[in-house]
């Protein structure tokens, strides 16, 4: 259980960066703030079925937390709970009309802070509905991955999701979306049939492959924050109704093997199998033994997961120190790879969301990853587990977190939607993170292993994903979006020619 619980926190050290008052820096001018001191915030109150949270209120300090504490310091003019499609409309309106800037949110995972800012939080959380129909499943994009398993499970219904309870629709879908079921089933992008969203000029609209094609294009893939607010997402379903869940460890001494023998393992298994490979250290003091953990799940007979097993034992050439799987219905399989396995679906939450919730926040974070279409070489392999086992640091956590990606997600064209990366095997990214946001020497250190790692990773890669966005990345948008970034622009000035939905990599933010 241990082990499970700390792979939960392996997937909180996905990534994320940017102080605090860059977030705010990127967000709101001088005129802004002063048109948001003038602005009739009571009134927009007002017209809300949800709620509206303004400094002083003593639901404030909860109303504008995010996954990070280090972004706590970002204070909001206000956050606009949205329970509706037309309260979004109000929101989008009411800034609009005001010259107030506008930052979405809805599970507020962002690492470098992009749902929130020092204007409106449009908070779209409370659009949580799971709507099933005859061949697809409506989901507002406010729907927690635990809540759409436990949603639904009784209808043999479920759709894509990645390996943390809390994330949101809202950003996972709208930047592609990787889980241990993209290998068969594709991103969770791919598998979107229509999504309604509010334009910068307060239309609610429906985008598909028939109707405001362009756009659609571009919400498969372009990121959260571009062109609107999604109140919607309208899902092609995966069939899956169990999954063998499996997680094994071994001893830091086959670091290199593991870590090759998982790259051919993955290259050369059935799609069924999605894997992430996680090298961690809770405690990166000089000294301290770490972690290897190959985890993930098999959508198939749970013979043939242990065939598969077997075969990364071969591959390795040693046996793991621990080995355990189960075959269970796929809402379970999912709830232990979350490390929720023990828990409520209520306790599975974010600390402070509800009665129960037992999840806790991560302090502060950094992170590098990119995508690879091969195999890391012997040598190249060697360099990067030095760096990142190397400059020993107490009290800073660090993961090499690796994901296996490609197989069906790969069948489709780099230009078909936005999401450009369809030769990419493999994910991997270096993270560090702290409990506290407050200590610059320990933020050094930790900015530093990240920056190592990215100077490591980049030659070898081909993109990044915006979803784990890199704490510094100067060339992002060819990076995310390769030669599709052109195209984005184009959907950009199309729908929001103001750019009014904006943050400091939102597309059309930069010469680039
Ligand atoms: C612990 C952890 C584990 C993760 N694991 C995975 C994983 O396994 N696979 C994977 O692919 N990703 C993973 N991610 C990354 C995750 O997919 C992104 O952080 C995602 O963008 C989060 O979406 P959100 O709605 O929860 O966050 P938010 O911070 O609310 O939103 C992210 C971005 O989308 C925008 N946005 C949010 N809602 C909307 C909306 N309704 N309309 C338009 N724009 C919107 C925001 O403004 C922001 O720019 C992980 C992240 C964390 C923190």
């Amino acid at each position: 259980m241990h082990t499970r619980r700390t792979i939960l926190r392996a997937g909180a050290g996905a990534g994320l960066a940017l102080t605090a008052s860059a977030v705010a820096a990127g967000g709101v001018t001088a005129a802004q703030a002063s048109a948001a001191g003038a602005a009739d915030f009571g009134g927009l109150g007002s017209r809300l079925q949800g709620d509206l949270v303004l400094p002083g209120d003593s639901r404030y300090a909860l109303a504008k937390q995010n996954q990070f504490a280090e972004f706590d310091a970002v204070n909001p003019t206000a956050v606009a709970y949205c329970e509706t499609p037309a309260d979004v409309q109000a929101c989008v309106n009411f800034a609009r009309d005001n010259g107030i800037s506008v930052r979405t949110r809805s599970g507020g995972h962002n690492y470098r802070g992009w749902s929130t800012g020092e204007g409106l939080v449009v908070d779209v959380s409370r659009l949580r509905h799971a709507t099933v129909g005859s061949t697809t499943v409506r989901v507002g994009p406010g729907l927690q991955s635990i809540d759409a398993l436990h949603a639904l499970a009784p209808h043999g219904k479920q759709v894509i999701a990645g390996t943390c309870p809390t994330v949101c629709p809202g950003g996972f879908l709208s930047g592609g979306g990787i889980g241990y079921q993209t290998r068969k089933f594709g991103l969770g992008s791919d598998r979107l049939r229509s999504v309604q969203l509010v334009l910068a000029d307060g239309r609610l609209v429906r985008a598909s492959a028939n109707q405001y094609s362009d756009l659609f294009w571009g919400l498969r893939g372009g990121g959260g924050g571009n062109f609107g607010i999604v109140t919607e997402f309208e899902v092609a379903p995966i069939a899956a109704p169990t999954m063998v869940f499996f997680n094994t460890t071994w001893s830091w001494d086959k670091a290199e093997e593991v870590f090759a023998a998982w790259q051919t393992w993955q290259l050369t298994s059935s799609v069924n199998l999605g894997s992430a490979l996680i090298f961690m250290l809770p405690d990166a003091a000089p000294g301290a033994v770490p972690e290897i953990i190959v985890t993930g799940g098999y959508h198939g007979p749970e013979s043939e997961a242990i065939a598969a097993l077997n075969q990364l034992t071969a591959l390795v050439g040693a046996q793991p120190t621990s080995r355990f799987h189960s075959d269970l219905p796929y809402h379970e399989a999912m709830k232990t790879a979350y490390g929720c396995g023990d828990l409520t679906q209520d306790q599975c939450h974010r600390e402070g969301t509800g009665p129960d919730a037992l999840l806790h926040r991560t302090g502060w974070l950094r992170e590098a990853y990119r995508f690879f279409d091969r195999p890391f070489s012997a040598s190249d392999l060697n360099r990067i587990i030095s760096a990142w086992d190397g400059d020993r640091v107490a009290g800073q956590r660090r993961f090499l977190h690796c994901m296996a990606v490609g197989g069906n997600a790969n069948r489709i064209s780099p230009t078909a939607t936005a999401f450009p990366h369809r030769t990419a095997n493999f994910i991997v990214g270096f993270t560090t993170q702290l409990d506290q946001p407050t200590a610059p020497d320990a933020e050094a250190a930790a900015e530093a292993l990240v920056a190592k790692g990215a100077a490591l990773l980049d030659p070898l890669g081909i993109g990044a994903y915006v979803n784990f966005p890199g704490s510094d990345l100067p060339d992002w948008a060819t990076q995310y979006y390769g030669d599709n970034y052109l195209r984005l622009k184009d959907v950009k000035r199309r729908y929001d020619p103001a750019n009014f939905f904006r943050h400091p990599r939102s597309i059309g933010s930069t010469s680039q």
